[in-house]
């Protein structure tokens, strides 16, 4: 007799229940898909006992004839594609047919439904796949799916189920998802009775975020829109390689028609859009949760695309720290396969590396393209004591002479700018600045894109830039354009201490240095604090960062080679690691036994700094095993522009940090070493007279 016997429907029912159908919060996903797909506005998700009691889900969308509602719980039924061409652009979330299937195996459910055109609506029960009852209902228009007693009937699986409080979190993290994507659709998720989200229908994705997230959360995210043709006007193939110039492109032009060629359909079908909202480097997480991305309207898991994110921010994020995004990616529904996975969350994208990009490209252009200064709040509750110990006090005396004091009072009406700083502005007073050319600056840079503005949001953490501002009061700007014109511009243009400022960077007018780690500067609007070791961190990270990837680092050749022992493991590993050393810069030969003999380093870091830096590389190579050389490199580079930087406690004078801020301004990411910690903080004018109450 043969042994093998096809399964019953139900069993087949069951078995596919465990793939699609993990947990309550399974269930809820593909009830909502099933709404979003039913084109509904309003969609409302009632939970008791965790999603195990019940999970109701309750729509206004199109909904269905009762021989459809009937025959929606049989497996493989869909009205969403027919033919298997249409499996390969899949428009809608669903198109397996098999998850009302599905749920009705290992629940109770219940379908009561009524389309738009029909008087009377119709119901349909139906207990572990049976169809218990039927019959007509009364409805608005819709479609109101209950599901009860999840997994009665699989007791393994209702094992496996986690705490109400893990499982509820599930549930809530999907109607996240799907509010977040879909502002329009209003969405409530109410829990034993209690609306535990209520996300309205918004007229822009930063309210709709500001409803699920916080208000402030929303508030300070950078906009992200871009938009990439797979074809340029001139029919050619953009070059990937002007992407970004530290990637390396991957991807082959495609062979491409003439634009012009093109119908609207098939223009459309080449365009890749990525948009949505991302953190600034100082507002990410310690967690991942709030991370999303949708494809083609969809919340997937994908790596690749979180890659990209992530390399987009690459230096501007602390290690540990998670960016806060929304990105949504439209793109051809041909080019990407949705049925890998029975529960849709994974795909598979044709043009991986094309799409990794491009998303890079929008993230890391919308940074780029944001001030990230952040802006001190000085809280006016806040009590400032002067008091100091008596240390303190005593250090204040021994530095400060009586007559130096003396000088200063007396000297306070026509001479104050000098007194800080006295020699370096002695040294600094015969050159003439050009004060056209300051005021220039000054006004090129309020009128530039970029400005800062100030006076607005004074509630706001941080500095606000455009795309953010557009209520800010013009008048505001233009008589402070002209005050700060005047401050800046105050001693006849004679100031070398005056930083003229560029693109990137604003005007200021160094003071002078606190503790021998912070310079101060007077700048539009307010005062900057800045950190001098993370300015020339950026710096050198910059600078060296291009040399390598270059392939010029440029070196210097010691007069007298010098002879370095290392340990035995550590010799293998230069051994082994000999051409990769030289990259950086530092050339060793083998010298017998243990010992190499140097004779060149990098020259940018300096002869004082060189063997530190070598050891530094050997490192991290050994930490991370050659395999992994591809990931320590940045890393090496990372720690070799801290370790060569000044320090705090280095003492620089007004000119050296001068000529370090017109170093930053070439830099590419001037507002945060390469770890990710900020350079510059402002403190605003409009701050400060508050703190001493004058607004
Ligand atoms: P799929 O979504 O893959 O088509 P489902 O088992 O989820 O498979 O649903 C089967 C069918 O039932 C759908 O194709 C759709 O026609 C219908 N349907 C399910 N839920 C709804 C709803 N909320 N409103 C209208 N039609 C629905
Ligand atoms: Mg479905």
């Amino acid at each position: 007799m043969s042994k093998i016997q096809t399964l019953s429907e139900d069993i087949i029912n069951k078995i596919a229940a465990g793939e699609v159908i993990e947990r309550p919060a399974s269930v809820v996903k593909e009830l909502v898909e099933n709404s979003l797909d039913a084109n509904s506005t309003n969609i409302t998700i009632e939970i008791k006992g965790a999603g195990q009691k019940l999970i109701r889900v309750s729509d206004n969308g199109d909904g269905m004839s009762p021989e459809d509602a009937k025959k929606s719980i049989i497996r493989h039924a869909t009205s969403k594609i027919r033919t298997a061409d249409d499996l390969y652009s899949i428009q809608s979330l669903g198109f397996r047919g098999e998850a009302l299937a599905s749920v009705s195996a290992v629940s109770k459910l219940t379908i009561t439904t009524k389309e738009k055109s029909t008087v009377e609506g119709f119901m349909v029960e139906i207990n572990g796949g049976f169809i218990k009852s039927s019959g007509p209902a009364a409805l608005n228009s819709g479609t109101t799916i209950e599901v009860k007693d999840l997994f009665y009937n699989t007791p393994a699986r209702k094992k496996f189920l986690k705490s109400d409080l893990i499982e509820l979190k599930h549930i809530i993290d999907i109607i996240t998802r799907y509010s977040l994507y879909n502002k329009s659709i209003s969405f409530k998720l109410i829990n034993e009775s209690r609306t535990i989200i209520n996300s309205p229908s918004t007229p822009n994705m930063r309210a709709n975020i500001a409803s699920i997230y916080t208000p402030s959360t929303a508030k300070d995210l950078i906009k992200i829109s871009h938009e990439h043709h797979l074809e340029d006007k001139k029919g050619k193939g953009k070059s990937l390689a002007d992407l970004n110039e530290n990637k390396v492109a991957i991807v082959k032009e495609k062979e491409i028609k003439n634009i012009e060629e093109l119908s609207d359909s098939d223009y459309k079908k080449k365009l890749i859009k990525v948009y949505g909202y991302t953190s600034k480097p100082q507002d990410c997480r310690n967690d991942r949760t709030q991370q999303s991305i949708f494809v083609n309207g969809r919340w997937v898991k994908n790596d690749n695309i979180n890659q990209a994110i992530y390399d987009a921010y690459h230096s501007l994020l602390f290690h540990g720290k998670h960016p806060i995004y929304v990105i949504k990616i439209d793109l051809d529904p041909e080019s990407i396969d949705v049925n890998v996975h029975p529960n849709k969350t994974q795909i598979k994208i044709e043009q991986k590396h094309l799409v990794y990009e491009i998303v890079y490209k929008a993230v890391y252009e919308s940074l780029e393209k944001n001030k990230l200064i952040p802006i001190m709040n000085i809280k006016t509750d806040q009590q400032f004591s002067f008091k100091t110990n008596e240390k303190e006090k005593l250090n204040w005396q021994e530095d400060l002479k009586i007559e130096e004091v003396e000088k200063r009072i007396i000297s306070n009406k026509e001479e104050s700018k000098y007194l800080f700083e006295k020699s370096n502005q002695a040294l600094l007073r015969s050159k003439e600045t050009n004060e056209k050319e300051i005021s220039d600056q000054i006004v090129k840079y309020n009128h530039s894109n970029n400005i800062p503005k100030v006076g607005e949001n004074r509630d706001s953490k941080y500095l606000i830039s455009k795309g953010m501002n557009e209520k800010v009061n013009s008048k505001y700007e233009e008589s402070n354009t002209t005050d700060i014109k005047k401050v800046l511009t105050s001693q006849k243009g004679k100031e070398l201490n005056f930083f003229k400022g560029t693109e990137k960077l604003p005007p200021m007018r160094l003071l002078g240095q606190i503790n021998k780690t912070f310079f101060i500067a007077e700048t539009v609007g307010g005062m900057l604090i800045i950190d001098q070791h993370v300015v020339q961190e950026r710096v050198l990270y910059e600078k060296f960062m291009s040399e390598y990837i270059n392939r010029k680092v440029a070196v210097q050749s010691l007069l007298e080679k010098e002879l370095l022992n290392f340990t035995t493991s550590e010799a293998q590993l230069i051994l082994a690691n000999l051409d990769r050393i030289r990259q950086f810069g530092f050339t060793l030969e083998h010298f017998g036994e243990n010992d190499f003999l140097l004779s060149t380093i990098p020259t940018l870091f300096g002869r004082t700094q060189g063997k530190n830096l070598l050891y530094i590389i050997i490192n991290e190579i050994s930490e991370g095993g050659v395999k992994e050389f591809e990931r320590v490199q940045e890393e090496i580079i990372t720690r070799m522009a801290c370790r060569a930087s000044v320090k705090a406690g280095d003492e620089l004078s007004v000119v050296e940090m001068k000529r370090l801020l017109n170093e930053l301004a070439e830099c590419k990411l001037p507002y945060t070493c390469p770890h990710g910690r900020t350079i510059f903080i402002k403190i605003t004018a409009d701050e400060l007279e508050k703190k001493f109450l004058r607004k």
